[in-house]
């Protein structure tokens, strides 16, 4: 039998992961290219580092294949386990995990040392690293002397060094301060794509899987609810808790009164005796007369001062003026729509407002 991913170069087929009578992981099954970078995504307790520590034989498991390349690294049902030293990985940690007796050349030539390579290959190959990660000066250093983000600089560095198969990060930034981390993200996705090694990395935070990944995989509770893009996940999310889970959305209960085979139709939502019927694309699963959520992002409604069909007649609660966009709530029944407007043409606070979606930025997904 042939499985759905067996052209991927990292193949995770069915995995299931229990800790005692918990599933942690409830048979997930995910292909990706070589040199893909992957983000696994998702609130703790989802899964994730357990499906990473599986991929790099941390875990053994209780179901399931794992294979990169032409070598199966895991799979009960055939006896295969390869231990973790034979699986060619880099691994970067939220802790840091240097050596803080040696200097930063010694912790990043460490993985050659033990692959026996000469010496003269080492320093040349730990200086054409300590380059790409901008560390260069600091190779004689302790490696105690560094900052954090330099300190994951150095982790990145002895992870790379050896040029191995696969790279798995478990939240490598969690431990950065915000600004530090907004700058790491993009320093670490430049450094992924110079060397091109296939890369899988967990967070929970859903903006740095969005700047950082090729492919994002939402999970919850060990199973898989997304795969996709990060403008796919954000614009064309399949149900409520993906919408939730990345950036910011409107969601409201909805009845769902017309689907058409094009992809758009109506809903009908309802607060505080007003009914207004609107069209949308209709979701995965989304079915007439069923129930179903609506989902739109801020900067997707209009907020307007001249009223209209298919148009919500609210107020504005608040407006916040940031800059580059004013941040308003409408409130429509019980109902407090969060809208992004342009600050040349904002509602005040206290005005009456009209909201227009357009059907192809409201969509209709599974509760
Ligand atoms: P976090 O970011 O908090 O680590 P996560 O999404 O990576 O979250 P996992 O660490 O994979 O989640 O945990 C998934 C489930 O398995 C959780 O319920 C967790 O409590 C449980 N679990 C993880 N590791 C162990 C372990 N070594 N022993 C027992 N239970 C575990």
């Amino acid at each position: 039998m042939t499985s759905e991913y067996e052209d991927a170069y990292l193949e995770v087929e069915n995995l299931v992961k229990y800790f005692g009578d918990d599933k942690a992981v409830d048979g997930i099954s995910f292909g990706i290219p070589k040199g893909a970078f992957l983000t696994l995504l998702g609130p703790s307790g989802c899964g994730k580092t357990t499906t990473l520590m599986s991929i790099a034989g941390l875990h053994s498991i209780d179901g399931g294949r794992i294979r990169v390349g032409k070598t199966v690294f895991t799979s009960p049902k055939e006896g295969l386990f390869l231990p973790p030293e034979k699986r060619d990985i880099g691994m970067v940690f939220q802790s840091y995990a240097i050596w803080p007796h040696m200097t930063v050349a010694q912790n990043v030539a460490y993985p050659l040392e033990i692959r026996e390579w000469q010496r003269s290959d080492i320093d040349d190959r730990v200086a054409e690293v300590l380059k790409l990660v901008g560390l260069t000066d600091w190779a004689d250093s302790l490696a105690t002397n560094l900052s954090g983000g330099q300190q994951q600089r150095a982790s990145l560095a002895r992870a790379i060094v050896s040029n191995p198969s696969l790279l798995l990060f478990d939240e490598p930034l969690s431990n950065l301060d915000l600004k530090l981390r907004e700058h790491m993200r993009v320093e670490l996705k430049r450094i992924q794509n110079e060397v091109g090694i296939t890369s899988i990395y967990v967070t929970h935070d859903q903006s740095e899987a969005l700047v950082m990944s090729d492919e994002i995989i939402v999970m919850s509770k060990g199973k898989i609810e997304q795969r996709g893009g990060p403008l796919e996940i954000y614009s064309s999310p399949v149900n409520e808790y993906v919408s939730n889970f990345i950036g910011v959305a409107n969601l409201m209960q909805a009845k769902v009164v017309e689907v058409s085979e094009t992809g758009i139709g109506k809903v009908e939502v309802s607060q505080g005796g007003q009914a207004v019927k609107l069209m949308c694309r209709l979701g995965p699963g989304i079915e007439a007369g069923k129930d179903a959520v609506l989902s739109v992002r801020p900067e997707n409604v209009h907020a307007e001062r001249e009223g209209g069909e298919g148009m919500l007649a609210g107020e504005c609660t608040h407006a916040i003026f940031l800059g580059s966009y004013v941040d308003c709530r409408v409130k429509w029944g019980d109902f407090e729509w969060k809208v992004i407007t342009h600050p040349r043409n904002h509602p005040r606070t206290g005005e009456k407002v009209y909201l227009r979606f357009d059907a192809e930025h409201t969509l209709a997904v599974q509760p």
